[in-house]
């Protein structure tokens, strides 16, 4: 058994902290409403639930939601413990306000910011030492999916990323599936070939660990997941949850994801 998670990425959003809070609110209330069937509590067999608001909001955000048993993540964190580095947050200032989670190699990080898999994986085990839990995002690009090697790319991604990582370490670990061509573009990928993909994910992990670990980690689909599309995805037997953008940005649509209907 595997427990769903489902994860609202708000990037850099909402702009203002006023703006924020009421997401905040507004998606507890709706918890509220939804609670005899979305299981929002803190029970291992109910869907685990986290917000990843940016930095400036996660103590007040965290305030509000932590009563409905919903937790709160960083979308990102430098390597380094401490010191000379400007404009940036370390893995122990976001678990001292609260963390329990934190993004790690998501493509927008990838691709502007220009973190590179070396940097990743000594993220996501700065993130393992302080005690908290990485998600990481792996995906091709749409230039890669074209060329037919998504499962090349994301075996590289994961054995890069998770390089020293033990097996132990990997059970604080989730992975999120993100086709860098369905981030944002409202073209979500079909839920039969991402759960092609997520198996075939499993299969890396397990050359890598075991069939044990492979069969134990949660792997989170990624890109475009919206209400309409979240029923069929988390249908899939190797689904086992979502990693949503735009539509966290919504209370009645995080709601209606977080309840979905498998
Ligand atoms: P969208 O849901 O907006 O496509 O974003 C997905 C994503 O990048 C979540 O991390």
């Amino acid at each position: 058994f595997r427990q769903p998670i489902m994860a609202g990425n708000w990037k850099m959003n909402p702009t203002t902290e006023s703006d924020a809070l009421n997401l905040a609110i507004g998606f507890c209330a709706l918890v509220d409403t939804l609670e005899d069937t979305c299981g929002l509590d803190e029970s291992d067999t109910c869907t685990e639930v986290v917000l990843f608001p940016p930095f400036p909001f996660i103590s007040k955000v965290k305030d509000i939601v932590s009563e409905k048993g919903v937790t709160v993540g960083a979308q990102q964190v430098y390597y380094e413990d401490k010191g000379a580095f400007t404009g940036s947050v370390a893995a122990s200032m976001v678990k001292s306000v609260g963390c329990e989670y934190v993004l790690c190699g998501h493509s927008e990080r990838r691709t502007l910011f220009s973190d590179s898999d070396v940097n990743i994986n000594a993220k996501v085990k700065k993130v393992l030492e302080f005690g908290m839990k990485p998600i990481l995002c792996i995906g091709e690009t749409q230039e890669e999916y074209d060329l037919g090697i998504t499962e090349e790319v994301c075996a590289m991604q994961v054995s890069k990323d998770l390089a020293g990582v033990s097996k132990k370490d990997l059970e604080n670990v989730v992975l999120a599936y993100e086709p860098v061509w369905a981030i944002g573009t409202g073209l979500v990928c079909d839920a039969e070939d991402a759960n092609k993909v997520h198996k075939f994910i499993r299969t890396v992990l397990a050359k890598m660990y075991d069939e044990e670990a492979a069969q134990s980690i949660r792997i989170q689909y990624g890109g475009s997941v919206t209400p309409e599309s979240v029923d069929g995805l988390m249908a899939m037997s190797d689904i086992d949850g979502c990693l949503v953008g735009g539509a966290s940005l919504f209370s009645d649509k995080f709601a209606r994801i977080c309840n979905f209907k498998a």
